[in-house]
């Protein structure tokens, strides 16, 4: 098996959750399994390392909920650089940078420390999954913001196509491991 099926065996899907109309994907089982995080973070960084992208930098935003710190941390190690919490309104002591934005089933205000990124520094951003891009868009907004980071792309485990996420967050590059 390879590791791309390893980690599409560990993803489930809940019709009607958090509420109805929405197919939830679930990214538990993945975290449960050892090999199947490993795969994520194995794939993340080939591609990484294969598109020769320069990163100094990973971020991950939160909203309500934050899976993207789950990734972020285990791939940035791999890579040897820093990684950058964005995080709802008012968890972040210092100064910050604050954009709010809608989700597919639900609102936030986020905001990243103002010192987080230094100026031109090449960042990626990351999360558990792309739906209609709202949040990634956030984490890009809050990154021109700040410094004037040099966002090299965003990549994703799950992206529900339908949605067209990809769309939203041109003409930035949207990378991610398994397609709905
Ligand atoms: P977006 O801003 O619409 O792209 O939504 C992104 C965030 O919403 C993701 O990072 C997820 O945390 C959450 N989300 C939306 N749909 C799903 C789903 O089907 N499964 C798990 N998380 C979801």
């Amino acid at each position: 098996e390879g590791k791309l099926q390893l980690v599409q065996r560990h993803v489930r899907a809940f019709p009607d959750f958090p509420k109805k109309g929405i197919l939830f994907r679930d990214i538990c089982p993945i975290l449960k399994s050892p090999a199947a995080l490993t795969a994520v973070t194995d794939l993340f960084e080939e591609h990484v390392r294969s598109h020769q992208l320069q990163v100094d930098l990973i971020v991950a935003c939160a909203g309500l909920d934050a899976r993207g710190f789950l990734f972020g941390p285990l791939l940035a190690q791999r890579l040897g650089v820093g990684f950058v919490l964005v995080r709802k309104k008012g968890k972040l002591p210092g100064a910050t940078v604050s954009v709010a934005y809608d989700l597919e089933y639900g609102s936030a205000e986020v905001e990243i420390q103002e010192d987080a990124v230094a100026p031109g520094q090449k960042v990626l951003i990351i999360d558990d999954l792309l739906a209609t891009g709202e949040r990634q868009q956030s984490g890009t907004e809050l990154q021109q913001k700040v410094e004037q980071a040099d966002i090299q792309g965003c990549m994703v485990v799950i992206e529900l196509r339908d949605l067209k996420g990809a769309d939203r967050l041109k003409p930035h590059n949207i990378f991610s491991l398994l397609q709905y």
